[in-house]
């Protein structure tokens, strides 16, 4: 899991308030600095928030309120605070997908003879070009991006112009076989300039929705580097420069961001090996501080080992929150505009209802999406189960929600769960259907409850506001 052990203290920090004292508030503050700190957070950075924290609740804390308002406002600063740790405002752009825009042809009388005439759209493939060090995960993340949106429906194409590095382009053509992805290389060709130019051509020429090319890095920052660079952009004229970053550096990637921005000028950000290292917190809040989406961060070696990054979702897994509204966004964004199930839950979640059906058509969306662990952190309730009890067993619970609605009646999952407490016996028939214990059933039910009201907040909020925070 991401930042695995700056997640569990914070989350210790939150619970370790209980009488929303002054003195457990200051505690507790100060406990967060520290976890900050310690990731690697940058000092500046931490101070700000400490100071913007301390100045919140003495304004929107209030001496009559009860303790359970008191912890439950707290929990709302400390999320929106990381939040804008984690934020650069700034929003990365959309790829269109022109391969299935339809020209639009009408006839005209030209000459006096009538002639079909096809007015062009317009549009143009999306050309996103990779650039960072050697080793920082470029060719890796080439893959994940291509078949990241290959899964939403985009055609994709994968171009290799790092001729600097041996082998670079066989590893992008073997990962490219491997997730059916067309490629282009060359093994002859020295010039990446030439390579880039040839391979954006072919995959313009076929209309490819998103063309995605892989540039050479080096060892360290040199010039010969950054020409390279502004020689490949000037060719192919990026619509997206991203720069892939090793999360792992620390503090170090405020520098290397800066230096690449000044020759590449790039708008988006990768952060790779983000999986559990400790000073993941150091490249976040550096490159939020120099006003750069990240878009995506890198979770493991794997294809699907990457995740969207958006602030308020990363911060509510980190806080072991969970989170409908990313789970509505994530299922949104997969293309299943004809799948009646789908359409049904979206539907119910407009009207404010989610019943056990939708959990269970949103759990087998998930299912197409790779890793189950990633589905547990956007659930409430087991996000902090994972953290506790390790990946294997939550992709253990996971499995065994999906055998729990598997055994539920249709009346049972078009229900919003009230009638398994007018009639317990169901409970009782879906344990030995499943082969799961009573126990179980009971938790899926209560994750399903969790998640409805969550689903009406979010409705509520129009959209806008964070999936909601647990309520005490
Ligand atoms: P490039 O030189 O920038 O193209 O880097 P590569 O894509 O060849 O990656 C360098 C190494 O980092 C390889 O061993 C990758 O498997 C590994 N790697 C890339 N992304 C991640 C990630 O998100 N997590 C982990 N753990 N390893 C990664």
């Amino acid at each position: 899991m991401v930042l695995a052990d700056l997640g569990s203290r914070l989350r210790g920090a939150l619970s370790s308030v209980d009488s929303a004292s002054e003195d457990e508030i200051n505690s507790m503050v100060k406990n967060i600095c520290t976890a900050l700190l310690e990731s690697d957070v940058n000092i500046k950075l931490v101070v700000k928030l400490r100071d913007n924290i301390k100045a919140k609740v003495k304004s929107e804390l209030k001496e009559n309120e009860t303790s359970a308002n008191k912890r439950k406002k707290l929990q709302k600063i400390i999320y929106d605070e990381l939040c804008g740790l984690v934020d650069s405002h700034e929003e990365p752009p959309k790829p269109k997908k022109i391969s299935q825009t339809k020209s639009q042809a009408s006839t005209k009388v030209i000459n006096g003879k009538k002639t079909k005439v096809v007015k062009s759209t317009g549009a143009n493939s999306h050309i996103i070009m990779l650039v960072g060090l050697q080793g920082a995960g470029k060719t890796t993340s080439c893959t994940k991006l291509a078949v990241w949106y290959k899964k939403r429906g985009y055609k994709v194409g994968l171009v290799c112009a790092d001729t600097f590095r041996a082998g670079a382009f066989d590893q992008l053509k073997q990962n490219a076989i491997k997730s059916n992805i067309p490629f282009y290389g060359n093994y002859h060709l020295t010039d990446p300039v030439q390579i880039a130019h040839m391979g954006v051509s072919t995959f313009k020429a076929e209309k490819f929705d998103i063309i995605i090319v892989d540039t050479s890095g080096r060892h360290r920052q040199e010039q010969s580097l950054f020409d390279e660079m502004v020689q490949i952009s000037e060719m192919i004229k990026p619509t997206q420069t991203i720069m892939v970053m090793d999360g792992s550096i620390g503090q170090a990637a405020e520098p290397q961001a800066k230096a690449f921005k000044e020759s590449s000028d790039f708008g988006s950000i990768i952060l790779t090996k983000m999986d559990g290292h400790a000073k993941g917190g150091g490249a976040i809040s550096a490159v939020a501080a120099t006003h750069t989406p990240i878009v995506f961060i890198g979770t493991g070696e794997h294809v699907n080992d990457f995740e969207t990054f958006k602030p308020t979702t990363f911060i509510s897994k980190l806080l072991g929150i969970g989170d409908i509204q990313s789970l509505i966004e994530h299922v949104q964004s997969l293309d299943l505009q004809n799948d009646e199930n789908h359409k049904q839950t979206m539907d119910n979640i407009k009207e404010g209802k989610f019943t056990l059906r939708d959990l269970q058509n949103q759990m087998n969306n998930f299912l197409k999406m790779g890793p189950l662990t990633n589905i547990a952190s956007m659930i409430p309730g087991l996000s902090n189960i994972m953290s506790q009890v390790g990946e294997e067993e939550t992709s253990k619970k996971i499995k065994n929600m999906i055998y729990i609605m598997d055994s539920m009646t249709q009346k049972e999952l078009d229900s919003d769960g009230r009638i398994f407490t007018k009639e317990p016996s169901r409970i009782i028939r879906i344990a030995q259907g499943s082969g799961c214990s009573a126990a179980e059933i009971e938790m899926v039910l209560q994750q399903h409850r969790m998640m409805g009201s969550m689903a009406k907040s979010a409705m509520a909020a129009s959209g806008g506001a964070p999936g909601g925070l647990p309520g005490n």
